[in-house]
């Protein structure tokens, strides 16, 4: 479980976070869904560990995070400019984290660390985890271009494919399909809460569009102001609004 207790974050003198509280389940579907400006991209860098909050705490299973660096986390998250590296291809994108955590498992042990128990190698082990990974995002046949030789649905694959080839304790993603046309991001949509379901990894997921936090998420937390205003499934969210600016959000009758 993920506790998010009275997060604050303040910029000179805006008042971005106010006080936010929120529990994310294991293995849970959780959209954060608001209005633009609303804090949604700080509260995902504060967890993801790229910005530090004003106040409050975040604690996973009983631990707080805050303080630790990004890599000791176990968080990943996903872009809405992809962020790939333009000069590796597709396989060595992917490959990242195993190749870093590949490195530093080297560096601690010299001697076993470059044969892993069956015999084969680390770097063959490496492989057949980015096979595997290509091969439910369906990428396989693109795995040796580089960034710029893949189409924006592509690139974004590649990016979910290096966030999760570690198997995250939380996975977080920042409008992952909003750069994609319409079509797209309704076929990806269903892709991604598929692959989500198979893993069941925990994930919060970005977006001020409301079909896309409808049909994906297990419960919406709606954003307002830097804070959490109400939370539930979709369907307690659609048809029983708990604030005035809930419902005027949604556009549904209060
Ligand atoms: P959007 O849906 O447009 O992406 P958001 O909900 O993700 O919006 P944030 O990016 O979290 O919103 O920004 C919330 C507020 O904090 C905005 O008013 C923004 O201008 C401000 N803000 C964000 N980062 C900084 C920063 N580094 N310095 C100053 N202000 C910032
Ligand atoms: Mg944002």
């Amino acid at each position: 479980t993920v506790e998010i207790r009275n997060l604050g974050k303040r910029f000179d003198s805006t008042e971005v976070l106010r006080g936010l509280d929120l529990e994310i389940r294991p293995g849970e579907f959780l959209c954060l869904l608001g209005p633009s400006g609303c804090g949604k991209s700080t509260l995902l860098r504060i967890l993801a560990g790229f910005d530090q909050p004003s106040f409050g705490d975040v604690i996973i299973d009983g631990r707080t995070i805050l303080g630790t660096a990004p890599k000791d986390r176990d968080i990943a998250m996903v872009f809405q400019s992809f962020a790939l590296y333009p000069h590796m291809t597709a396989r060595q994108n992917i490959a990242i984290p195993l190749m870093m955590s590949r490195l530093s498992f080297i560096q601690r042990q010299p001697l076993i660390g470059r044969l892993a128990p069956g015999g084969r190698s680390v770097k063959r082990r490496i492989e057949a985890e980015v096979e595997h990974v290509a091969a439910s995002l369906r990428i396989t046949a693109q795995l040796d271009r580089r960034p710029a030789q893949l189409s924006g649905g592509q690139k974004q694959r590649v990016a979910i494919g290096r966030a999760i080839i570690r198997h995250p304790r939380l996975f977080l993603m920042d409008e992952p399909l909003s750069s994609l046309d319409a079509a797209l991001r309704t076929q990806m949509r269903g892709e991604l809460v598929e692959l989500q379901r198979r893993l069941s990894i925990t994930t919060v997921y970005v977006t001020h569009d409301q079909t896309e936090a409808m049909t994906m998420a297990d419960r919406i937390v709606v954003m307002m102001e830097g804070k959490a205003l109400q939370v539930g499934t979709p369907l307690e969210i659609f048809h029983d609004p708990q604030h005035l600016s809930v419902a005027q959000f949604l556009g549904t009758p209060a």
